[in-house]
């Protein structure tokens, strides 16, 4: 008879689904018109009733299949049971008969981490900008990103009434990454992505040492690595803390998957083992191609100005 499947590829399967439920929660928060605005930091810290809801189904549906592994969501919540209409079971049978790449066959439920944002761009989830929104799920091995989900709820939502809403991208180091077309962004010309919400003195300096042919300002980690894979912009530029490991840990494990680079401002890659350091003191320099040309022009003052 067929082996069963290796852990990792069961649990990416199970993530790919219960992103999804998480993405119809997202919509039906929205939908019902109550988003439960609380503020966590200040009023650029936000947490709706779709942060909290999402991050309950997302914790527990992944916990109820794999008791073990340890799971970190960006949420602080009463410990409560949850619903069990929160709860997703399903898996992607499409992820599960592919084969797993041969480091990862061994893994077991105790070695894995699962980095949760139940929804990346808060913000601009109660602005109404609701493409920039996306749920993120990563899964990290011996403290690195392998794996990760990233469902965008919105996507097509301005391409009218017929377009099908919603997407999930997934990938896994040494497999590639799926659900999107991979595009170059234009040759030649330098286009930075960086936030929308949190800009600082900092951040515009960085971005401006950089001379840039154009600056995108976008909501989202998740969202803006989308935008490096498909050809938007040519590099993710965020000279600031805020940054948490929940909102790189999917997206590195993409972009490092299509053979992108994601590291702080200074140069040093993210740890996502379960002891570390839930901020991102020294930022975010992210990139498709190129990854040299942004980091040898991100000014020293820039680097010390962010410890990590
Ligand atoms: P942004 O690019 O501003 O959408 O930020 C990307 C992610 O980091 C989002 O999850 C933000 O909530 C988070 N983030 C960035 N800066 C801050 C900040 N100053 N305070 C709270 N969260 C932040
Ligand atoms: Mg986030
Ligand atoms: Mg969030």
């Amino acid at each position: 008879s067929m082996a069963s499947p290796a852990l990792l590829m069961r649990v990416v399967a199970s993530a790919y689904s219960v992103a999804e439920k998480a993405a119809t929660i997202v919509r039906n928060v929205m939908s019902a018109g109550d988003l439960g605005i609380v503020e966590k930091a200040g009023p650029n810290d936000l947490q709706t009733k779709a942060d909290r809801l999402v991050q309950m189904s997302i914790c527990a549906s992944l916990a109820r299949k794999f008791p073990k592994v340890t799971i970190i969501g960006e949420e602080e919540l009463p410990t409560d049971d949850v619903t069990e209409d929160l709860i997703e079971d399903g898996h992607c049978e499409e992820i599960l008969k592919k084969p797993c790449p041969a480091q990862y066959t061994g893994i077991k439920e105790e070695e894995l981490v699962i980095w949760v944002d139940p929804l990346d761009g808060t913000k601009e989830y109660t602005e109404g900008l609701l493409d920039h929104v996306t749920v993120l799920i990563g899964i990290a091995y011996g403290g690195k990103a392998i794996a990760g989900v990233i469902n965008q709820p919105y996507y097509n939502y301005e391409a009218g009434a017929n377009a099908v809403l919603g997407r999930t991208i997934w990938g896994v180091l040494g497999m590639g990454a799926f659900g999107f077309q991979l595009t170059e962004a234009p040759a030649g010309k330098h286009i930075v992505v960086t936030t929308r919400s949190h800009s600082s003195a900092l951040v515009n300096e960085c971005i401006a040492a950089l001379n840039p042919d154009a600056v995108i300002r976008v909501g989202g980690a998740g969202n803006k690595i989308i935008q490096l894979i498909e050809g938007k912009a040519s590099a993710y530029v965020f000279a600031s803390p805020g940054c948490k490991k929940w909102d790189t840990c999917a997206p590195e494990a993409i972009l490092h998957a299509v053979g992108g680079k994601i590291t702080d401002i200074r140069g040093n890659p993210f740890q996502y083992n379960k002891e570390v350091k839930h901020m991102n003191s020294a930022g975010v320099l992210a990139t498709l191609r190129n990854y040299d040309y942004y980091a040898s022009r991100i000014p020293n003052t820039v680097k010390e100005s962010l410890v990590p």
